[in-house]
């Protein structure tokens, strides 16, 4: 089966996983949102963390609102585990007598994977969510904390959405974060975070924290990037989820983010350039600093 092929059969099965729509589309849009400063070049770069992060030792006011510039503090992610959960791998088009194997996912059973979607330009989800991963990485890293990846690698296949909660089950981590971008049609822009819900999964014992980073992640995210709250789905950014195995099945806070609509053009032309994608990656380190400052 050729890539191509691969790639559709994947799309009619299981979609990206995450949303209706995702993957489909008709030509993009223009954006609702300006964004300045945003580099037009593709592709993964280098994950160099931002030279403005305050160490564990620096001196910045902890309690300082997120913004769009100046110095990161995360401060409070020293010393703790971090699960970063990029979402997709590039492998998986290739692959879908492994993806499309069906896994557990807390209420039953769904398709271990999917390919994700791309931008119109053909950047794709995979690639993006391994360079923001790898961004984020180097800034907690920096800051003291402890990473742990889902996936090393934007060539192989997998893991599956349950292997990935097992991840950061069994690392004890004090929060874990799925990156995503969605593929919705072109005209919704924005982006939204996913929570778990109670639904009788393990997730249920970190429903009240996984919303507590939900909101963390969404501020921060926010103030950092400038991009908006989803303008198609969810209520002020945030929506809560039953069928995500890789949330129903944690047993840490976490939450997912689809960092923006990779099928509309303003969107996609933020998460495609270097600029943007480090500023998403600070976004969510801040974000997840707040909610461990918060947490204790
Ligand atoms: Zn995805």
């Amino acid at each position: 089966m050729s890539r191509v092929r691969a790639r559709l059969s994947l799309g009619l099965l299981a979609g990206c996983a995450l949303l209706a729509g995702c993957g489909a589309g008709t030509p993009a849009a223009a954006a609702h949102w300006a964004q300045p400063g945003t580099s037009s070049a593709a592709g993964p770069g280098s994950a160099s963390p931002s030279p403005s992060v305050v160490s564990p030792s620096g001196s910045a006011d902890p309690s300082r609102a997120p913004s769009a510039a100046g110095p990161l503090d995360l401060r409070a992610v020293g010393g703790k585990t971090i699960v970063i959960d990029a979402g997709h791998n590039g492998g998986n088009a290739a692959h879908p007598e492994i993806i499309n194997k069906l896994v557990p996912m807390g209420t039953g059973m769904k398709p271990c994977d999917t390919t994700g979607t791309e931008t119109n330009s053909g950047y794709p989800e995979a690639a993006f969510t391994f360079d923001v991963a790898l961004r984020l990485q180097a800034l907690l890293k920096q800051a003291g904390a402890t990473v742990v990846m889902t996936r090393t690698d934007n060539t192989s296949v997998g893991p599956c959405v349950d292997k990935r909660a097992a991840i950061g089950n069994g690392a004890h981590a004090a929060v874990a974060v799925s990156i995503h971008a969605d593929g919705a049609p072109s005209t919704g822009h924005g982006f939204h975070v996913m929570e778990p819900k109670k639904v009788g999964a393990p997730s249920d014992a970190i429903i009240g924290p996984s919303h507590q980073l939900a909101l963390k992640v969404r501020d921060s995210y926010r103030a950092r990037t400038g991009i908006p709250t989803s303008t198609y789905i969810g209520t002020d950014g945030i929506n809560p989820r039953a069928d995500m195995a890789g949330l129903n099945l944690s047993v840490v806070p976490k939450v997912l983010i689809e960092c923006g609509n990779m099928r509309n053009a303003g969107d996609a032309a933020f998460l495609s350039g270097t600029t943007g994608r480090q500023k998403i990656a600070e976004g969510l380190a801040v974000g997840l600093a707040v909610f461990l400052a918060a947490a204790g």
